[in-house]
């Protein structure tokens, strides 16, 4: 469980953490809340995770080889559980 921002309590599961956007908020369980991950943090993830696509698509295809695709996908995952982890949570106004 996460902490929330505007209750200090444990009560933001990781996958509510995951799937939260500013459009989608995640709700606290404790104090009902709405909070979501830094748009920042998400938004440079989003534009870094298309141009690292783009890129081991090219070596891909370059390559004629899945490797660089399967390497994307292990890195895009362990990106991933790295922001649910350590990205911060800001209340939604
Ligand atoms: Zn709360």
């Amino acid at each position: 469980m996460h902490i929330c921002p505007v209750c200090n309590q444990a009560g933001i599961s990781s996958w509510v953490k995951f799937r939260s956007s500013t459009f989608m908020p995640a709700i606290c369980e404790k104090c009902g809340a709405r909070v979501y991950i830094n748009s920042k943090i998400n938004g440079l993830f989003a534009v870094a995770t298309n141009i690292g696509l783009l890129f081991s698509a090219w070596i891909a295809f370059t390559q004629w080889s899945w490797l660089p695709l399967i390497i994307f996908v292990v890195v895009w995952i362990v990106l991933e559980l790295m922001i649910v982890k350590f990205a911060p949570l800001v209340p939604k106004k």
